[in-house]
């Protein structure tokens, strides 16, 4: 089979109620798109149907829809990673199983990969989520873009469309927790963002609990920056600094006004204890720094990428034979 021009890569979790009508209308919007395509489903340890069907499915759609079946549950995002690992496609785009992304909304971001960006994210118009649901994903996008500086307005959003070369890097990427919308960007160098419609949940709930759900904005939160860890020295810093000085104005009034003043010597006993906390929480913040590092170089992630080599004798070879095929 030759390799697509695109790839939708579709992580699958107990969506028997939806492949039917999920797989009809991907297959309907690509055949739209004048372009050669793939549909990678990936089923992350479903106990539902979803692994018959997904079985018949693709032998229906043979050649166009390809099952990847994972032996149990690993998560939407390593989910994902599988797919990625499989798709083939010059773009690749990622969307949820359970219809609300609109597959409908895919030409959009493939037009926009055409004018030149790496990495297309999408915007929910309107959020069709509880408020639940909604308020921990803000709290994130906020942080996610403070902390980053990409200006993106909705990185759960998993609508998304990426370039070869973007997927190639995150597919180099060791670390095992990841989200991929956030690494993905990290390696991208034009990044936009287009609206997109969000339908309401067909089928049953989220499949996301509250604890996956803190688990995920952990893995979220540290696969960025180990910031957090920073916090731990600073305020540490600080309330050591506070205990001192607190020490020192303690020790000038007890010798203007006198012993009773320092609540006979409560007051100093505080002042002990912020510093000792301080320098306590300090210390802990610091053995943090290594381990922000270990942690860094145990994700080995690769430093960086090269785009193109102009000119020189190191410029690499290009394969002829596939070039001029
Ligand atoms: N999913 C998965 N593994 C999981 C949880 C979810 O592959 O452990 C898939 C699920 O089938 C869906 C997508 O990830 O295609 C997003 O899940 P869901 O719609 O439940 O998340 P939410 O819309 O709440 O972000
Ligand atoms: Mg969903």
């Amino acid at each position: 089979m030759s390799v697509p021009a695109v790839s939708l890569v579709i992580p699958v979790y107990n969506e028997q109620a939806n492949l039917t009508e999920l797989v009809e209308r991907c297959v309907r919007v690509c055949e739209g798109l004048k372009q050669t395509y793939e549909i990678i489903l990936v089923d992350d340890g479903s106990s539902d149907g979803s692994r018959s069907l997904l079985r018949s499915l693709s032998q229906q759609y043979q050649g166009k829809v390809l099952a990847v079946l994972l032996n149990r549950n690993y998560g939407q995002h390593p989910a994902v990673f599988a797919g990625l690992a499989h798709a083939r496609g010059e773009v690749v785009v990622t969307l949820d199983a359970d219809l609300q992304n609109p597959p409908e909304e895919i030409p959009k971001l493939v037009e926009k990969i055409d004018e030149g960006y790496d990495v297309v994210g999408s915007v929910r118009i309107k959020r069709k989520d509880s408020f639940f649901r909604r308020l921990p994903s803000r709290i994130i996008n906020a942080v996610v873009r403070k902390t980053t500086g990409v200006m993106m307005n909705d990185y759960g959003c998993m609508l998304r469309a990426y370039r070869r070369n973007v997927v190639d890097a995150v597919l180099q990427c060791t670390e095992r927790s990841t989200f991929i919308p956030i690494l993905a960007n990290s390696f991208a160098s034009k990044t936009t963002e287009v609206m997109v419609e969000h339908a309401e949940r067909s089928g049953d709930d989220s499949k996301y609990n509250v604890w996956k759900l803190i688990n995920l904005q952990f893995d979220l939160l540290t696969s960025m920056t180990s910031f957090p860890l920073r916090l731990l020295s600073l305020l540490g810093g600080v309330l050591a600094i506070c205990g001192f000085a607190a020490g020192v104005l303690l020790l000038v009034m007890r010798l203007v006004y006198g012993a009773s003043w320092a609540a006979n010597g409560v007051l100093t006993v505080f002042a002990g204890l912020f510093v000792f906390t301080g320098v306590q929480l300090f210390g802990l913040g610091l053995v943090g720094e290594y381990l922000s590092r270990v942690y860094n170089d145990v994700r080995d992630r690769p430093r960086y990428f090269v785009s193109e080599i102009l000119g020189g004798a190191t410029a690499p070879e290009i394969d002829v034979k596939s070039a001029s095929d």
